[in-house]
C-alpha cells in the first residue's frame, strides 16, 4: 500500500469496535471488514437485488452485487491516487447498498411508507443494522462488529432525530461535520457508478436510444472522440468505449478536484477532514454535465412507462407483504418472530421484508396470495 496520507483513516487512529478483538494478524483492520462484508449473508442477496431493473429481466443487467463492485473498484481507485485508506473505501462500498429493499428505490419508498408510523424505513440506516445486529455469523457478538469508520462510511444520511438515538456514530449529523474522506469518496463513486451503468443498461434495455443519449453533452463528446478514433466501430462497441470514456472523465475530474481542494486547505489531521466542508468532489463543469446526465435518465429512463409498470406492481408486491405479516406475525419465519418480540412487529416485518430478493419477495407473494399455491 502507498503511503498514507496524515489525514487518513488507519488502524493506529481508528476509534475501533463496539466489542473489542485482537489485532488481525495478516490484514489490516479495515481488510477485516470487507471480508466481513463480502462473507456476510446480506452481500449475497444483492446478486438478486436491482436498481431499475428487475432481476429476472435479462442475465446482462446490473444487480446491486455488480453494481457494488463497480463502486468499490472506482472508490478504491480514487482512494489510492490520493494517499488515502483503500481498504476502507473498498470495505463501505461493499457494503454501501446491504439495506436496499427488493425492487430497488420503489420497494424502499413503499416500505418507507407502510412504516411511517414505526419509524419509517431507511436504507443506509437499515445496512447499519445489517452490519450492527441483523447478521448472525460471530459467537461473540451480534453483527458483524465492524471498525467505527466502516460503520460512520456506511451511515450516509441521517436525519436528526435518529442521529441523536445512535450515539457517538449519530454525532456527525447533529454537529455538522463531514464523515471521512474515503466515506466522502464512497458517495461519488456510487453515482458515477450507476449513472454510467444506467445508461448502459438503459440501452441495453432497449428503453432510451442513442439518438436521445447525443442530447447530453457527457455522452455526446465522448461518443465524438470514439467517432474520431475509430470511424468504422460498430454500433454497441462504440456505446462501451464511449461510457467506458464517461467513467474515466468523471474519475480523472473527480481527481484533480479533489487533490486541489485539498491541498487548498492543507489538512493535518482526520479532524481537519471532519470540520472541513467537502473536500472530494467535481469540478463545476462537471457538476453540470453529471447533473444534465442524472436529468436525463429521470426523465427517459426512471419514468420510462415500461419502468414505472415495473414499480407499480414492486409497491404492491411489498405492501402486501408488510401487511400480511403485521396482521399476523405468526406467518413471520422463527428468527423474525424471535425479533418480534425484542423490537416491535413492525420493524422485524420491515427487516424480514427488506432482507428479501426480488425474486424471492415475488415468491412469498405467491405463497402468501395466488389461489391454488400453499
Ligand atoms: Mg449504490
Amino acid at each position: 500500500m502507498p503511503e498514507l496520507a496524515p489525514y487518513a483513516v488507519d488502524d493506529a487512529t481508528s476509534r475501533g469496535r463496539i466489542v473489542a478483538e485482537p489485532r488481525p494478524k495478516a490484514r489490516s483492520e479495515f481488510q477485516r471488514d470487507r471480508d466481513r462484508i463480502v462473507h456476510s449473508t446480506a452481500f449475497r442477496r444483492l446478486e438478486y437485488k436491482t436498481q431499475v431493473f428487475v432481476n429476472h429481466e435479462g442475465d446482462l443487467f446490473r444487480t446491486r452485487l455488480t453494481h457494488s463492485i463497480e463502486v468499490a473498484q472506482i472508490a478504491r481507485s480514487i482512494a489510492r491516487a490520493l494517499h488515502l485508506n483503500d481498504d476502507l473505501a473498498e470495505a463501505i462500498a461493499l457494503a454501501h447498498d446491504l439495506g436496499h429493499t427488493p425492487f430497488g428505490h420503489a420497494g424502499q419508498d413503499a416500505l418507507n411508507e407502510c412504516m411511517q408510523s414505526h419509524g419509517g424505513f431507511e436504507h443506509n440506516l437499515q445496512s447499519l443494522r445489517i452490519v450492527d445486529r441483523l447478521e448472525e455469523r460471530y459467537g461473540a457478538f451480534d453483527g458483524l462488529n465492524l471498525m467505527f469508520e466502516t460503520r460512520e462510511g456506511i451511515l450516509k444520511h441521517c436525519s436528526p432525530a435518529r442521529a441523536r438515538e445512535l450515539g457517538e456514530l449519530g454525532h456527525r449529523f447533529v454537529d455538522g461535520l463531514r464523515p471521512s474522506l474515503e466515506a466522502q469518496i464512497c458517495n461519488l463513486a456510487d453515482e458515477i457508478a450507476y449513472n454510467n451503468h444506467d445508461v448502459d443498461d438503459g440501452l441495453r434495455a432497449g428503453l432510451i436510444t442513442v439518438e436521445q443519449l447525443e442530447g447530453v453533452s457527457l455522452f455526446r463528446r465522448h461518443a465524438a472522440e470514439v467517432d474520431q478514433e475509430f470511424p468504422r466501430i460498430a454500433a454497441r462497441r462504440r456505446v462501451h468505449e464511449t461510457i467506458r470514456r464517461m467513467i474515466d472523465a468523471q474519475v480523472t475530474d473527480l481527481l484533480a478536484e479533489s487533490a486541489r481542494r485539498i491541498s487548498e486547505l492543507a489538512p493535518k489531521t482526520l479532524e481537519d477532514i471532519h470540520a472541513a466542508p467537502p473536500l472530494v468532489g467535481f469540478s463545476r463543469p462537471m457538476v453540470a454535465e453529471n447533473a444534465a446526465l442524472k436529468e436525463f435518465l429521470r426523465e427517459h429512463l426512471y419514468r420510462h412507462y415500461q419502468v414505472l409498470r415495473m414499480t407499480t406492481k414492486a409497491r404492491l408486491i411489498i405492501r402486501d407483504l408488510f401487511t400480511a405479516f403485521t396482521d399476523d406475525a405468526r406467518l413471520l419465519p422463527p428468527q423474525y418472530q424471535a425479533l418480534a418480540a425484542v423490537d416491535s412487529p413492525a420493524r422485524a416485518v420491515a427487516d424480514y421484508v427488506a432482507g428479501m430478493t426480488d425474486r424471492y419477495a415475488m415468491k412469498e407473494h405467491r405463497r402468501l396470495f395466488a389461489v391454488g399455491e400453499i
